[in-house]
């Protein structure tokens, strides 16, 4: 009896709708804040965006950030500001993509795209540095996948979702409003839709 009950489930589960795809080559829609590989960002003059304030490394759960900033060469400046991030190491072995550098980051430097796909076969090729992490005037990367069904490197100009969640702009009167600034190869994202939260209620306000 109980084996009949076994094939009468497998049997129920042949008219369900199927909840698998068949990864590569179909891949499923990304939900806007989804948390891949990190990119850092230049204005759209080129100058870096990182200000190596390590803000970024302070916050991480899974100390996975290493930066070192660097004053910026008066003659030849590499940001706007005082200093740059002339070291800057992720160990995406221990990184939990939570996504808090991002919302640390107060230059909006440091930010999270829609490509997941980054195995290695070394645990060395998993500690992405500057090289790797540094866009440059295109608005590009380097990659560990070369570009095919298995990595989608357009997903790296997907950023994941503009509205942070500390930050004014999350509040969802702040919906459709862009609150970041243009990126190198990029320009200005498009503002986030959909925020369904109630806004908040600031102290002071009505
Ligand atoms: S996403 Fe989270 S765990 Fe990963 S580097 Fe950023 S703060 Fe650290
Ligand atoms: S990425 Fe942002 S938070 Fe991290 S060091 Fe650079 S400016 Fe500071």
């Amino acid at each position: 009896m109980g084996a009949w009950s076994g094939f009468a489930v497998t049997f129920r589960q042949m008219f369900r709708r199927r909840v698998t795809t068949s990864y590569p080559e179909e891949k499923r829609q990304k939900p806007v804040r989804f948390h891949g590989r990190h990119v850092l960002n230049r204005y759209p003059d080129g100058m870096e965006k990182c200000i190596g304030c390590e803000l970024c490394a302070g916050v991480c759960p899974a100390r996975c950030i290493y930066v070192r900033g660097r004053e910026n060469p008066p003659g030849a400046p590499v940001g706007p500001g005082e200093r740059y991030g002339y070291v800057y190491e992720i160990n995406l072995l221990r990184c939990i993509f939570c996504g808090l550098c991002v919302e640390a980051c107060p230059t909006e430097a440091i930010t999270m795209t829609h490509l997941f796909e980054m195995s290695v076969t070394r645990r060395r090729d998993a500690m992405y540095t500057r090289d790797e992490l540094l866009m440059d005037a295109e608005g590009t990367v380097p990659h560990p996948q070369p570009p095919g069904p298995l990595a989608d490197l357009d997903e790296l100009r997907r950023p994941d979702g503009w509205m942070r969640a500390t930050s004014p702009s999350g509040r969802a009167a702040y919906e459709g409003v862009v609150a970041w600034t243009p990126i190198a190869g990029w320009g200005l994202p498009p503002a986030e839709r959909g925020q369904s939260a109630p806004p908040a209620v600031e102290e002071g306000e009505g």
